[in-house]
């Protein structure tokens, strides 16, 4: 049996395991044993029947005197049994489990952990751990135990069993491969005592030091892809050359100038980035990080021009429909002087896609037959929104024996150190000032008993300064496209919405309206037909409605602080003052996490808060920062970051030296987290 294997290698698990495991993303044999448990029972407290105390978490070690199912009187299902030791007995009993009687048989010997209960006055274990003790060394019961993710039909009892047997099975394999040196400067135990740390630790200390080696391995290895992916890319030929002479340059100047605004000291800096790059003769590969309107697009638009200008064609992705529209009108009004042809690709529209010099779309680019000879760059906007298939996808669909410059927006805040190995490969341009005459939006946590008042506050604001209002609706599921149960959601939000502000016209727009009429309904906010908007949470990405001054955000709660902090990025856009209203029903639980949302104003620490916060109880859980899911890493360990980073760079150098590494690098599809 290989660590690539597939699961169904492992004794026992056959196709029916297989699927399940397949939702818990567990696909091969090391894929199991990297299935890190996000908490332990601590059950180490091995105790006489005599010695129990009540409320104390314990695990005894005796004989089943007897084992029973019965029903109760209103027909529930338990099981009780006698447990004995030479100092005692207690009850065990356990709900809905009548199958229990198949395996615990009156006079095995058992190990059974739980809390103690008081039962009429008697001590008992309610539903506790149970193993059959045959001479092994415990698994389940008497240690520190793991608990992992789930799923149904997968309890952790059974990941440990199987886990345990696979870790038995490699006791003697040598199954390392960072070099050696690396876990001798670093004192890092080896990955087969690391992997026994980590699932069946027999002190605190086994965890942390197993931790320790798998933050480093994770980030290591993502350094190596990048590093990895660096190499590949600088090795392309670019597709078509762009030039700046000096009439183009003048055009770009006066283009900029005319804006109705002057661009920050930021935007100045990284336009000249990206235009630098695009005049080389390798292809650009840039990454453009800028918080929520920061003012990519304009950015953007530069490159586009100096593009279109060289003759050359240029695509802009983006992830909705309704950003497409909006690209596309910001850009038809932008270039309304150059006789840039701009074309619009979407899955229901479809504008001068062939014959255009900027073709602006969602991912039907993917699937359409787009011929652009003279392709010279591709920009994804909000590429966090794009899947990693999607990204992947798109680059190959782009990508003929010739490379166009590419360049990647992003607003997902990501600290500088972490952006440099993930994203590694990519040359990073951070867009860190917002334009000047933006004010802070002031945000305020709405308990369910002020609603009403909120209401009321806003309906005057609307009457008496004409102010505009986004509402997004409760999320009832995270997903990259729109569910059906968020629309659900949407539409009764709407119908509640209309009966409470029924002096005012109140607009609905989700992922199922067509792109037709989404234009209409974002078109038709804009010219203020709509005193509000009623939305769903993927409407999030990147809409500018400069005049919107509120926004109120229902089940806040639901939301992390970076999306919080993005949503509410959709108000405050021009200089009016502007609100945001953060609905929670359960105020009370989520006002902890969510008051940061009304003193900080910036996406990198609010991402880094959130993070404290999951904290308990997912101590080393997955650590999801917008696209970024690392198992155990903290990302915002610098230091860790770095090393990590050197470590990389020197051994990618010499990666022929360590064929196991080499080996790993290869086979792993789980590293990337990089746009490609
Ligand atoms: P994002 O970075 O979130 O994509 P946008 O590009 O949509 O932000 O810009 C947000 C808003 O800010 C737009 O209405 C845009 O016209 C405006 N804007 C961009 N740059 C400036 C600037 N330098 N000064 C004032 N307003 C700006
Ligand atoms: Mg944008």
């Amino acid at each position: 049996m290989k660590l690539t294997d597939s699961v169904t290698a492992i004794p026992l698990i056959g196709e029916k395991y297989q699927k399940l495991l397949n939702k818990l993303d567990i696909k091969t044999v090391e894929d199991l044993l990297y299935h890190f448990p996000f908490r332990y029972n601590d059950f180490s407290n091995i105790k006489k029947i005599s010695e129990l105390l009540v409320d104390e978490t314990a695990t005894v070690y005796g004989s089943i005197e007897s084992i029973k199912n019965i029903f109760t009187k209103n027909r529930k299902k338990i099981t009780k049994a006698m447990l004995t030791d030479e100092t005692g007995k207690m009850e065990l009993v356990w709900f809905n489990q009548f199958f229990l009687t198949k395996s615990i048989k009156a006079k095995s010997s058992v190990g059974i952990s739980g809390t103690v209960e008081n039962m009429d006055g008697k001590l008992a274990f309610l539903s506790p751990e149970y193993e059959i003790v045959k001479g092994q060394t415990p698994t389940h019961t008497g240690r520190l135990t793991p608990v992992y993710p789930e799923t149904r039909g997968i309890t952790s009892k059974w990941l440990r069993s199987k886990i345990k047997k696979t870790l038995d099975f490699y006791k003697e394999a040598d199954i390392e491969f960072l070099p050696q040196k690396i876990l001798k400067d670093r004192n890092y135990p080896s990955l087969n005592t690391s992997l026994n740390f980590i699932h069946f630790p027999n002190s605190q200390k086994d965890i942390e030091q197993s931790l320790k080696r798998f933050g480093f391995e994770e980030l290591f290895l993502l350094n190596l892809k990048s590093q990895q992916r660096k190499k590949s890319w600088q090795g392309r030929e670019l597709a078509q050359k762009i030039d700046l002479p000096q009439n183009i340059k003048k055009t770009v100047d006066t283009f900029v100038q005319k804006l109705p605004f002057k661009l920050t000291n930021a935007q100045t800096k990284v336009s000249e980035q990206i235009i630098n790059d695009l005049t080389k003769l390798k292809p650009m590969n840039r990454l453009l990080e800028g918080d929520v309107g920061s003012g990519k697009t304009i950015v953007a638009a530069i490159a586009l021009l100096i593009t279109a200008l060289n003759k050359r064609q240029a695509i802009l992705a983006v992830p909705t429909e309704l950003l497409a529209a909006q690209h596309y009108t910001t850009l038809t009004n932008l270039f309304e002087h150059f006789g840039i042809e701009i074309g619009l690709l979407t899955s229901s529209k479809k504008i001068n896609n062939q014959s255009c010099q900027i073709l602006i779309g969602t991912h039907a680019l993917l699937y359409s037959k787009i011929n652009l000879q003279n392709l010279a760059l591709v920009i994804i906007d909000e590429q966090h929104r794009f899947g990693v298939e999607q990204r992947a996808k798109f680059l190959q669909t782009i990508e003929t024996s010739k490379t166009p410059h590419l360049l990647t927006m992003t607003a997902t805040p990501i600290p500088r150190s972490l952006a440099l190995t993930i994203y590694g490969d990519l040359d990073l341009s951070v867009i860190d000032e917002l334009p000047k005459k933006r004010k802070k939006v002031t945000t305020w946590l709405v308990p369910s008993k002020k609603r009403d008042g909120a209401y009321n506050w806003i309906k005057e604001k609307i009457a008496k300064e004409r102010a505009q209002v986004f509402v997004v609706c409760p999320l009832i599921e995270e997903s990259e496209a729109e569910s059906m149960r968020n629309v659900k959601s949407a539409k009764e939000e709407y119908e509640k919405l209309k009966k409470i502000f029924s002096d005012f016209s109140v607009g609905l727009v989700h992922g199922k309206v067509k792109t037709k009429e989404k234009d209409k309904i974002m078109q038709d906010f804009k010219e203020k037909k709509y005193d509000i908007l009623v939305a769903t949470p993927v409407v999030e990405v990147g809409i500018d409605i400069p005049n919107a001054s509120i926004i109120i955000i229902e089940t806040a709660e639901r939301f992390g602080l970076a999306s919080l902090h993005q949503l509410r990025g959709r108000v405050g856009r021009s200089g009016i003052k502007s609100y945001c209203l953060l609905f929670s029903d359960s105020f009370y639980a989520s006002q902890n996490r969510l008051k940061y949302m009304a003193e900080i104003h910036n996406g990198i620490k609010l991402a880094e808060i959130d993070l404290k916060f999951r904290g308990p109880g997912d101590a080393f859980g997955t650590h999801q920062h917008g696209i970024l899911k690392l198992k155990v890493a903290d990302i915002f360990n610098t230091k860790l970051l770095a090393e990590s980073k050197d470590y990389a760079e020197n051994y990618y150098k010499n990666l022929d030296k360590h064929p196991k590494l080499k080996n790993k690098l290869q086979q792993s599809t789980k590293i990337s987290v990089s746009p490609n």
